[in-house]
């Protein structure tokens, strides 16, 4: 194995540190303390999971965090009045709503219906736009952390030849427009994209955001380049015992690593870094808010 691996939950503590710091200035300078609402409709085991880690790390940043647990048969109606109610409140500085919401709600309506200025997930519409035409906006989480990687590990991104494997609004297209910010060659390939290997070949950076358990293999590599591997699948792990199960990326990790100049691994690469933007974020929307200059380092 040849690659630096890019160790995200290091980086992602270096993140919450100069979040935590910010908070102290924030609190000691201007008695403001940043506040994240997160929003969870159902009981979806893996929301509750994400939902209690996020609460978890606003509140040791010193930031206060408010849990709204709502029953999975909520109206839609009752959803939309009280992000009414939290787009109001000063003391809230970012609103998330967990993903997926019940299949009897409309997740464009409803992020949609979030303060763009509160929309720490980056995913409203306002905010997909001011991202698109090059303005400041919120940066959806995890291609942020993606970015600050890149950013971390290369300097400058100027001229280089990125691949974004994955189409999502949540990971693949935002990540595309980071990088295209960035002044890279973009290319976004997806489940349509004719020669696929011979196309990731060719990226300095290779972004894979598809949901594949150890689709791209070290021949898909140009070697010395750049991999981030947003992906996170559960497969079967027979080694570990019968039943037991463990966390891929969409790289297959050793062929890739043979060849790759870095490499974000799976679990502890990219993962870690989502939440830690999350707090980012939040910080940053507080400091908007109050006219505020913004923490150095944590926006895109
Ligand atoms: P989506 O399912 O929304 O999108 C997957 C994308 O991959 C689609 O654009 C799809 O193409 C493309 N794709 C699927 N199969 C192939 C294939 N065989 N060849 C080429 N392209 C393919 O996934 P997300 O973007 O939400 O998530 C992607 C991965 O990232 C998942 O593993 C997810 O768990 C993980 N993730 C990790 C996060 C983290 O914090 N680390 C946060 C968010 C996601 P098409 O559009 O043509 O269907």
């Amino acid at each position: 194995m040849s690659a630096k691996i890019i160790d995200g939950k290091a980086f992602a503590a270096t993140v919450r540190e100069k979040v935590a710091s910010h908070v102290v200035r924030l609190k000691a300078d201007h008695g403001i303390t940043p506040g994240l609402a997160v929003v969870l409709v159902g009981e979806d085991p893996a929301s509750q999971v994400y939902v209690r880690n996020k609460g978890k790390q606003t509140v040791e940043c010193g930031m206060q965090s408010f849990e709204h647990k709502l029953p999975a048969e909520t109206p839609e109606a009752d959803l939309l009045a009280l992000i009414d109610r939290l787009n109001a409140d000063p003391a809230v500085h970012g609103i998330l709503v967990q993903l997926p919401l019940p299949g009897h709600m409309n997740a464009d309506a409803v992020i949609n219906a979030i303060d763009p200025a509160k929309d720490v997930d980056g995913f409203h519409i306002s905010n997909v736009g001011l991202l698109g035409t090059g303005q400041k906006s919120m940066v959806p989480c995890t291609p942020l952390g993606c970015l600050m990687m890149l950013r971390d590990h290369l300097g400058s991104l100027s001229g280089l030849n990125a691949v974004v494997l994955g189409r999502s609004n949540i990971v693949g297209k935002p990540m595309a427009q980071l990088l295209l910010g960035e002044s890279c060659t973009v290319t976004i390939a997806h489940s349509r994209t004719r020669d696929i290997e011979e196309v990731c070949r060719r990226a300095d950076i290779l972004v894979a955001a598809v949901g594949r358990p150890q689709m791209i293999k070290g021949d898909w590599v140009k070697p010395g380049a750049t991999v981030i591997d947003v992906g996170i699948n559960r497969i079967d792990a027979p080694e570990k015992g019968e039943g037991k199960t463990r966390l891929v990326g969409d790289c297959d990790y050793d062929s890739c690593a043979e060849v790759a100049g870095a490499i974000t691994p799976v679990p502890g690469g990219v993962g870690p870094m989502t939440i830690a933007c999350l707090l980012a974020n939040t910080v940053t929307a507080c400091c908007r808010a109050n006219g505020l200059s913004e923490p150095e380092g944590l926006t895109a």
